[in-house]
């Protein structure tokens, strides 16, 4: 009797597990086709904008053609709105693709994986950093930080996790 609640409590665990790795590959699944749909929605946004650039080309030469071309002004600045709304779209649309890749843009313009405590690139510290930052910085690679042996790229001058600067301390080999 007790023995088989044990056994039906492992039972339970190896099903949880189960469930857990099938949900997260899922998951995985999910966002790879997000982000596919979402970087293709830039492309078109892309490519809307360069048809209203041409838009705006032709229709100051149209404009020219009649012998005034500050008459197209209306329709210029009805077109670049157009343009600048699009823009912002596909700005939130970056922001969205980052989010889908785990990662975010550093007021220097340098994008750092989202968890990272430090940017690599100006040493910045970040407001807010998840707590799981030490799972997702145990990857297989050579570069490690002097001090805290957080996963580093090549070009990283500060470190993501404790914020050294790599420079002023010997990499060791
Ligand atoms: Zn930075
Ligand atoms: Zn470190």
């Amino acid at each position: 009797m007790h023995a088989k609640l044990i056994q039906g409590g492992l039972e339970m665990k190896w099903l949880d597990l189960l469930r857990e790795g099938a949900s997260r590959a899922a998951d995985k699944a999910q966002r790879t086709v997000e982000v596919t749909r979402t970087s293709a929605q830039i492309a078109g946004k892309r490519k809307q904008i360069r048809n209203v650039m041409r838009q705006i080309g032709a229709s100051v030469y149209e404009a020219y053609k009649n012998g005034d071309f500050t008459a197209s002004g209306p329709e210029v600045v009805r077109l670049s709105a157009q343009i600048e709304e699009m823009e912002r779209e596909i700005g939130n649309l970056e922001l969205e693709l980052q989010r889908l890749n785990r990662e975010k843009t550093c007021s220097c313009g340098k994008v750092v994986p989202y968890n990272a405590r430090f940017c690599p690139d100006c040493g910045k510290r970040f407001e807010t950093a998840p707590e799981t930052i030490n799972a997702a910085l145990e990857v297989e690679g050579s570069l490690r930080c002097v001090k805290c042996d957080a996963e580093l790229e090549a070009d990283d001058r500060f470190c993501i996790r404790c914020g050294s600067d790599q420079s002023a301390l010997s990499r060791q080999e």
